[in-house]
């Protein structure tokens, strides 16, 4: 485990320098990676943990069972990252968008809301992927993996390249179907310019009144694990939303300082 934690941070160290690979983790409609997971999450996720009988597996199923204790609006705040993987089996009902991705059924109203009104005025707002099941993005994760094997890479270092771009098992917020990555139609690339077209700046500043927020701000890498991403919102209410954005916080902080 040790050894593998030291090539995953080695791996990571290696992508940081080359710089560059960032645009290539959220995937876009490629069907890639994207995150709830890129990079950073080496050093603490990277070593897998198999999804069977962790701490962390138990810490998610004891929350999980908190949420439905709590009643229905717990579902929005739902934490998933590289220490707080999905439990195993979980589902969730989804409904198509008009270009087929495929969303939250409780919240695809206000993410389709978003977009009209954002577009009515004259952007072009489009989501290049959103829900992605756990199946899914373990394929995805395979697929890496399998090629950086057949790189010449052995099996454990090709699985810790592979955690510094894709989610392991469970960890993607995509998972959860309350993840969209939204970009422009003509600004497509998951990269740092998103940040500066006019879809990426109308999204910062009204996503909230719809009930979604910017899930991996600049200055919250250290905190949530992956790099700034412009274009990925996570829905978690409209109240929940503008008091997230309020506090300046990021949803690991937000639920830390609020006793969840
Ligand atoms: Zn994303």
């Amino acid at each position: 485990m040790l050894l593998l934690a030291l090539l995953a941070l080695a791996a990571w160290g290696l992508t940081a320098l080359l710089g560059g690979g960032r645009d290539a983790q959220d995937g876009s409609s490629s069907g890639a990676a994207d995150a709830g997971g890129s990079s950073l999450s080496a050093q603490t996720g990277g070593s897998s943990s198999p999804a069977g009988s962790s701490p962390l597996d138990a810490a998610a199923d004891s929350s999980a069972a908190k949420t439905a204790a709590q009643g229905e609006e717990d579902w929005q705040m739902r934490l998933v990252n590289h220490t707080h993987p999905l439990p195993d089996g979980f589902t969730v009902e989804t409904s198509a968008l008009p270009n087929g991705l495929e969303f939250d059924s409780r919240a695809i109203g206000q993410l389709e809301q978003m977009l009209a009104d954002g577009n009515a005025t004259g952007l072009q707002l489009m989501v290049c992927s959103a829900y992605r099941s756990v199946e899914r993005q373990d394929e995805l994760f395979n697929e890496m993996l399998q090629d950086y094997i057949a790189e010449g890479y052995s099996e454990e270092e090709a699985y810790a390249i592979t955690a510094t771009i894709r989610t392991p098992h469970g960890c993607s917020e995509h998972s959860t179907g309350l993840a969209a990555d939204i970009v422009a139609v003509d600004y497509q690339m998951l990269d740092d310019g998103y940040a500066e077209t006019d879809e990426a700046k109308w999204l910062l500043e009204n996503a909230a009144d719809y009930g979604f927020i910017l899930r991996y701000p600049k200055d919250k890498e250290s905190v949530t694990g992956i790099i700034w991403e412009p274009w990925h919102y996570r829905y978690v209410g409209v109240e929940n939303a503008k008091k997230i954005k309020e506090s300046g916080l990021c949803l690991e902080e937000y639920l830390e300082a609020n006793g969840a």
